[in-house]
């Protein structure tokens, strides 16, 4: 039996991942095609989810020095903003940190953890064995060489070699529409062009060093294929003809075009070759989601993942990732597609009239606390729940833990080593010990005090929560709740 997983992708979800199993103490090795990391950046957002993902881990500090924390988002560019901050949370932000950054982060810990990643290697062909998987690659030299693992997961992003190796459909629509990118070092822009520019939606947003990027939708050059270059000529016009002027841009660092084609994988797994990221969704980059996406199904499967190499996973635990992660993939193309209609709708002559009236309306409608919670939630992925495993599940179940202040300290960093966490009464019967991926400690979560027991995940989520306080039943419970998730007999 082969042990170990590859990882093809040094993207962000790929380099989550890996840092995820090597913490688990999952011999991990990632294999990408690209010699150096890219450094121009598409993502330029973590969002507040993400942002409690790298404080769990205990990277938070490596991040928050290099990026800008912003508190409102757009949805589908309406003028009235998606609110985080009344979200409730620790870290009710989204932090601006260009996806260069966050790779170069997570590839300096992936190393720390004693991860090889193979940059310079190419997967060619993936094939599944009942023992194992082996990945064909070519090296740097176009060498050939063949390698083996437990378990492959593909984070090779939209294109993914390895979903198709595996026999995994990835049904959808093609593109239809393609916006264009351009992030400029010098823009001079005369007084009020950026503000006109911005009403008349087109993003800028200022970047790490003075640089400016700008996003826009041309209806002139809507249905350009992405694959097409973009020409400084064509930006310029564009910008003149959507803000008014070109906004003094000089000379571009970076220019490029974007679509909305639109597929979700029709699995997430086959065997013992698993997706995650882009790998299994793609969408039109609207309110800043894939990157974020990607590290939470990262953040999901790891553990899992781990816990079936490392021998302890309870029956089915693995297979709970794409039913927890595939319907979360749903939802994200479904509001990137009614975010693409907002978009191109008022763009199109004949749906200009309404179409701007339904962005009116929805725009009222965002400046509505119950409309902010569930479009903020879930863009910034605090309201992400995942199905109870049984019936009478506490409601809790499933549901993220939000950060609290513990008598020793905060909750957060006691997950940093990605451990299941058992939060106990005192008067409850001692908990297990010595088990090396559960952690006990005797408190109440502050901001539950009618919740006499949880069981956190490692990822952050309830695995299971009781208000009893009648001690057989809740140690019953209990019992119960470690053997489905701990996959430990008590
Ligand atoms: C214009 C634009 C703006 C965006 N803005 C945001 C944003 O603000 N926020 C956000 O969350 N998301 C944003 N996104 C989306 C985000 O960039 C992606 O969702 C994210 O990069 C996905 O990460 P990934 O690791 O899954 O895949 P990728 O980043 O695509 O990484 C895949 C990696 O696999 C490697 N690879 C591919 N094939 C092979 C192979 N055969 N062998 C070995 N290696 C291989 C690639 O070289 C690459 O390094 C934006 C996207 C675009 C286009």
């Amino acid at each position: 039996m082969d042990t170990g997983v590859i990882v093809v992708g040094a993207g962000p979800t790929g380099l989550m991942l890996a840092c995820e199993l090597a913490l688990a103490g999952v011999p991990t090795r990632v294999v990408e095609r690209r010699i150096e990391p890219q450094r121009d950046s598409r993502a330029l957002s973590l969002h507040p989810r993400s942002v409690e993902l790298m404080d769990q881990r205990g990277l938070l500090d490596r991040f928050l020095p290099l990026g800008r924390k912003v508190t409102g988002w757009h949805f589908g560019g309406l003028p009235t903003q998606l609110d985080f901050a009344a979200l409730g949370a620790r870290h009710g932000y989204a932090l601006f940190l260009a996806q260069a950054r966050t790779e170069a982060i997570l590839a300096e810990r992936a190393g720390e953890l004693g991860v090889e990643i193979s940059r310079g290697h190419e997967v060619r062909a993936v094939r599944q064995d009942a023992d194992g998987v082996e990945v064909e690659v070519r090296g740097p030299d176009d060498v050939a060489q063949t390698l083996r693992a437990g378990y492959v997961v593909g984070c090779d992003g939209g294109r993914s070699v390895v979903r198709a190796a595996a026999g995994i459909g990835f049904p959808g629509t093609d593109e239809t529409l393609t916006g264009m990118l351009g992030d400029f070092a010098v823009v001079d822009a005369r007084p009020g062009e950026l503000e006109t520019a911005r009403e008349r939606g087109v993003l800028s947003v200022p970047l790490e060093g003075g640089s400016t990027r700008f996003v826009l939708l041309d209806p002139e050059l809507l249905r350009v294929s992405s694959r097409e270059p973009v020409t400084l000529e064509e930006f310029r016009a564009a910008l003149v003809r959507r803000a008014g002027s070109d906004c003094g841009v000089g000379e571009p660092r970076w220019l490029s075009r974007f679509g909305n084609a639109t597929r979700l994988a029709d699995r997430y797994r086959a065997g013992r070759v698993l997706l995650a990221g882009d790998a299994a969704h793609i969408h039109f980059p609207a309110a800043g989601q894939g990157l974020n996406t990607g590290l939470q199904d990262a953040m999901n499967l790891g553990w899992k993942l781990a816990a079936t190499v490392n021998g302890w996973a309870p029956p089915g635990l693995l297979d709970t990732y794409e039913a927890e992660r595939r319907p979360i993939g749903r939802a994200l193309i479904e509001n990137t597609e009614i975010q693409t209609l907002l978009f191109e709708l008022p763009l199109m002559e004949q749906y200009r009239r309404p179409a701007t009236a339904l962005r009116t309306l929805l725009d009222e409608l965002l400046g509505m606390e119950e409309v902010n919670r569930r479009l903020a939630g879930q863009v910034s992925a605090l309201g992400t729940v995942y199905p109870p495993t049984t019936p009478d599940a506490d409601p809790l179940v499933g549901h993220r833990i939000p950060d609290a202040d513990l008598p020793r300290g905060r909750l957060y960093p006691l997950l940093k080593k990605a451990t299941f966490l058992l939060l106990t009464r005192p008067d409850t019967p001692a908990p297990p010990t010595g088990l090396p991926h559960l952690t006990t400690l005797t408190a109440l979560h502050p901001a539950l005090p009618d919740v006499t027991e949880i069981l956190i995940r490692p990822d952050g989520h309830t695995a299971w929560a009781t208000r009893t306080t009648a001690t057989k039943k809740r140690t019953e419970e209990r019992a119960g709740a470690l053997r489905g998730w701990v996959g430990v007999n008590v």
